[in-house]
């Protein structure tokens, strides 16, 4: 075997090792970061070092500090695993090392995202005319989103943001739930409007968007520049914004909405959980994961548009080296997302896609919420264990502990670490309505009744230790 070849076996082994390891290994590892920063460190060698070697020392320092995310009791953030086709295909994008900017730079992977973009849109119930871009994640899914809505509602105001930027803009209205995730505010300030700006809604006792509230903190000023943004799936509850009320009475407002799906816009892939997105299809833009629940490796989100030109208008570029001929045979990638250069992302989610099917799309969904359900269904009767949210989807909060609030914090505190340390499975912490919680979130597809029962087994544990 050639040398390339030789090194490639051998780290299909190694990713291998690793995967089958997660079902059974301590799913974080008991590692101090000084002790990896040994394995790493060193002097930067002056000379070359043989590709097997590099491989050898990398996997050799990284190994200790990995955490079992793939594996099947990691419940941590929400955190989704890789399917074995979307792995594998990932593998294959990084060794294809195609640009995925336009059908010039990389014809496959152009044309790859018009299909699987068409496949997503399927899916989640979106408009079929709706513009889409295969971005990071959510984050800049909704960075995108939130860009498109800021040419159209200036546009729409007399203003050329594209051209004259914001200094001697309109003011823009930008509204949202009190309980929005922490990167709607990060795009915002990408974007160039401050935090000052936004205006927030109160929520039900769930954390979805009161609508009435929405309808009067709208009424309180006339018809201008307006954005509003809502979401599906709750960081820390789980729960759905009531997209369709959020949509009417923002757009009796003439306001854009864009919705924050980053794991909560699957529900609309399933039978089971299609309710809690009713109306989804009527808003202005979305963003959404895919390296969470769709358990796509990591780089992967999508943003869809139902207005392609601000969309276009928002994000494409072009150059006269770009300009190519053949270049208009394909849907443009590049001129949907904010990056120019960037990994062919489209592969991975097409794999995802076809290794599942539609069917098998709706089954992860409505089976991670069903082994939510059992979470919670199994703690909330424990003694001094409380399940404190309405568990509509995939996320769990819980509650430990007896006396006062503070007396409760502590002892939550102490069950989350505790549980950590037995590396029998990860579930994070929250402060949520201010209560000290765990968060646990079931986003994994290979997670199976036995794997909750035995992470249930060990909180536990944990509680009367
Ligand atoms: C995770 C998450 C984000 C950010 O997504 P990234 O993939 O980390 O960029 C945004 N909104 C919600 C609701 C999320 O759960």
């Amino acid at each position: 075997m050639s040398e390339l070849r030789d090194l490639l076996v051998h780290t299909a082994h190694q990713i291998a090792d690793h995967r089958e390891a997660t079902a059974t290994m301590r799913v974080f590892p008991a590692v101090e970061p000084a002790s990896l920063r040994t394995g790493f460190s060193g002097p930067l060698s002056a000379g070359p070092t043989a590709a097997a070697a590099v491989i050898e020392d990398l996997v050799a320092a990284a190994g200790p500090g990995l955490v079992a995310t793939t594996g099947p009791r990691y419940f941590g953030f929400v955190i989704g695993g890789a399917l074995n086709a979307a792995t594998a295909a990932d593998l294959l994008t990084t060794g294809w090392d195609q640009p995925a900017y336009n059908a010039v730079s990389a014809p496959a992977a152009a044309v790859v995202e018009e299909v699987s973009g068409a496949w997503l849109k399927e899916l989640l119930g979106l408009p079929a005319a709706a513009s889409f871009g295969f971005v990071t994640g959510a984050q800049a899914a909704n960075t995108v989103g939130l860009a498109a809505a800021r040419h159209y509602v200036l546009r729409a105001a007399g203003h050329d943001v594209e051209r004259d930027g914001l200094a001697g803009a309109p003011r823009v209205r930008i509204v949202a739930n009190a309980e929005r995730h922490a990167t709607i505010d990060r795009s915002l300030r990408l974007l160039g409007f401050g935090s000052a700006l936004l205006e927030e809604v109160a929520t039900d006792d769930d954390g979805a968007i009161d609508t009435e509230a929405l309808r009067s903190v709208l009424a309180s000023q006339p018809p201008g520049p307006t954005i509003v943004v809502v979401q599906a799936g709750n960081v820390n509850t789980g729960a759905c914004d009531d997209l369709a009320a959020a949509v009417e009475v923002a757009h009796a407002h003439g306001a854009w909405v864009h919705v924050d799906g980053a794991f909560g816009l699957w529900a609309a892939a399933s039978p089971s959980t299609r309710h809690l997105v009713t109306g989804i299809e009527g808003a202005d833009s979305w963003g959404c994961d895919g390296h969470k629940w769709l358990n796509v490796p990591y780089d992967s989100g999508y943003v869809f548009c139902a207005h392609p030109d601000a969309h276009a208008a928002a994000m494409a570029y072009t150059a006269a080296y770009l300009a190519l001929p053949g270049v208009d045979a394909v849907r443009g990638p590049g001129d949907y997302v904010p990056e120019s250069s960037r990994r062919a992302r489209g592969f991975a989610t097409w794999a995802a896609l076809r290794e599942l099917g539609r069917d098998g799309v709706a089954d992860l969904v409505a089976g991670c919420c069903a082994l939510a359900r059992r979470f919670a269904d199994q703690l909330d009767v424990a003694e001094g264990v409380e399940v404190v949210n309405d568990v509509v989807l995939n996320q769990v909060l819980v509650r430990f502990g007896r006396g006062s609030d503070a007396e409760r914090d502590a002892t939550t505190d102490r069950v989350i670490a505790a549980v950590q340390r037995t590396g029998e499975c990860w579930m994070g912490a929250t402060t949520w309505h201010g209560m000290r919680l765990m968060r646990i979130s079931v986003s994994n597809w290979s997670t199976t009744e036995a794997d909750v029962d035995r992470s249930v087994a060990a909180i536990l544990s944990c509680c009367t230790a």
